[in-house]
């Protein structure tokens, strides 16, 4: 399969490292120029551009957070004055304020080769017809989706979230090859084909590009499937570019490629904040090398994965980070006992009889946690027999227990009750007040 950018993305690992090099250097140069925030945040740890020598010196550098983001708003952390900026995108904020990022043409067309990178590591070329459920509007991932394809040559169909019937009709109609949506919503999808009637097999997808919120091995087996088609996972966030930051390749489907010419990625253990050696589980950090309106150094995700270095059979010689298990914001501590909601899901999928629609309820009883599992029960599964649900029930509550050490009580609810997301699902509802 052709690599986009065969240079680039096939580079030698010591080139790569000058090319890093030289581009953190200007980069750090340009921002300690520009933004007072990563002026004042050097100064304080007593450095100065000129101290960036090698690789191993990022490591002296502070880290950057949302909240730095947030008492920034909006458009404080940008590097290059308004007139030079293009795009403005701002992230969903689900508390507070949404953090709002800026492109340059430079960064567009930038963000726009990676896209098309990230469509050709799928298995896309210009032959191909994009079916783009991703949300447009301030979320990057409609609009980020859209000028790769582009670039690639690929005929995009802008089609968004939501409308879920015509969605069907449209991919009947225009005979789409490769979709994209966040896996939520595409499960979605698939459960309105089958009520209208529609089977994926019939329809001419080849690949999917899924994101925007974790998901797991089993939840891709699931989509593969449902959809007949490859599922390759995407990551990006807004605050380091948008998606296309890193995509699995479909030869090996197994940790995702990140375009270390564009960006560095360290792994963190987010109390002690070192450095972790590949392999390692932590925190995801990004420092950007390209970037002219929104650089970040050090960015903390606070998504939860590890790198492996080893070579890849695709040819490309970048990094890959495994496919991360959660946010660490997003981890629930439930009496004591730290549980992903990707976790839950590993379980849950397991279970044949179920739905791949679940939603976790976290509350607070006399000041003890619990944490009830709501899960659909599949439709070919329902029964009015009350003993075999509350059977089921059990099974799954030990199956939680003794795979993840957390009491939950499990509650299978009726076929198409739990709400559909038109983008990130809503999977967890913390009833807790801190
Ligand atoms: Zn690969």
């Amino acid at each position: 399969m052709p690599i986009y950018n065969k240079p680039f993305e096939t580079m030698p690992r010591k080139e790569l490292g000058a090319l890093q090099l030289k581009r953190l250097q200007a980069t750090i140069e340009r921002i300690y120029a520009s933004v007072p925030f990563y002026r004042t945040s050097f100064t304080k740890a007593g450095i100065t551009p000129q101290d960036i020598k090698s690789l191993a010196d990022l490591q002296r550098l502070p880290f950057t957070t949302k909240l730095d983001l947030r008492d920034n708003y909006p458009y404080d952390m940008f590097a290059v004055p308004m007139e030079d900026v293009v795009r403005i995108h701002a992230s969903s904020g689900t508390t507070g304020k949404p953090t709002v990022v800026g492109y340059t043409q430079n960064d567009i067309n930038t963000w726009a080769e990676l896209m098309a990178r990230s469509f050709s590591a799928a298995g896309a070329t210009r032959f191909d017809i994009l079916h783009n459920a991703f949300g447009y509007g301030l979320f990057t991932g409609g609009v980020g989706a859209h000028y790769g394809a582009e670039k690639l040559g690929m005929a995009v169909i802008p089609v968004s979230g939501g409308n879920t019937k015509r969605q069907i009709t449209i991919m009947q109609d225009f005979k789409p090859t490769i979709l994209c949506g966040t896996p939520s919503y595409i499960l979605h999808l698939s459960e309105v084909a089958e009520e209208m009637g529609v089977d994926f097999k019939d329809l001419h997808f080849k690949a999917g590009i899924f994101g925007a919120e974790p998901w797991t091995e089993n939840m891709r087996t699931e989509i593969e499937s449902k959809l007949h088609l490859k599922a390759i996972d995407i990551y990006g966030l807004s605050e380091v570019m948008g998606p296309g930051v890193s995509i699995e390749c479909h030869e090996e489907q197994k940790g995702l490629h990140v375009f270390e010419d564009h960006f560095m990625v360290e792994i963190i253990d987010p109390e002690t904040l070192e450095v972790l050696p590949p392999g390692e589980t932590g925190e995801l950090v990004f420092t950007s090398l390209t970037k002219e309106a929104f650089p970040v150094i050090r960015y903390r995700t606070k998504d939860i994965t590890s790198l492996n270095p080893a070579p890849c059979s695709c040819g490309r010689t970048h990094i890959r980070m495994n496919k991360p298990s959660g946010r660490s914001d997003d981890m629930l501590i439930i009496r004591g006992v730290n549980v992903f909601p990707s976790q839950i899901e590993s379980v849950l999928m397991e279970t044949r009889e179920i739905s791949p629609h679940y939603q976790l309820v976290v509350d607070r009883k006399n000041n003890l946690d619990t944490l009830t599992v709501k899960v659909e029960i599949d439709e070919k599964s329902f029964s009015d027999d009350i003993k075999s649900l509350q059977a089921m029930e059990t099974r799954i509550s030990n199956n939680i227990k003794e795979h993840h050490g957390v009491s939950a009580r499990v509650m299978l609810v009726e076929p198409k009750t739990i709400e559909r997301s038109q983008g990130k699902a809503v999977r967890v509802i913390d009833n807790r007040k801190f």
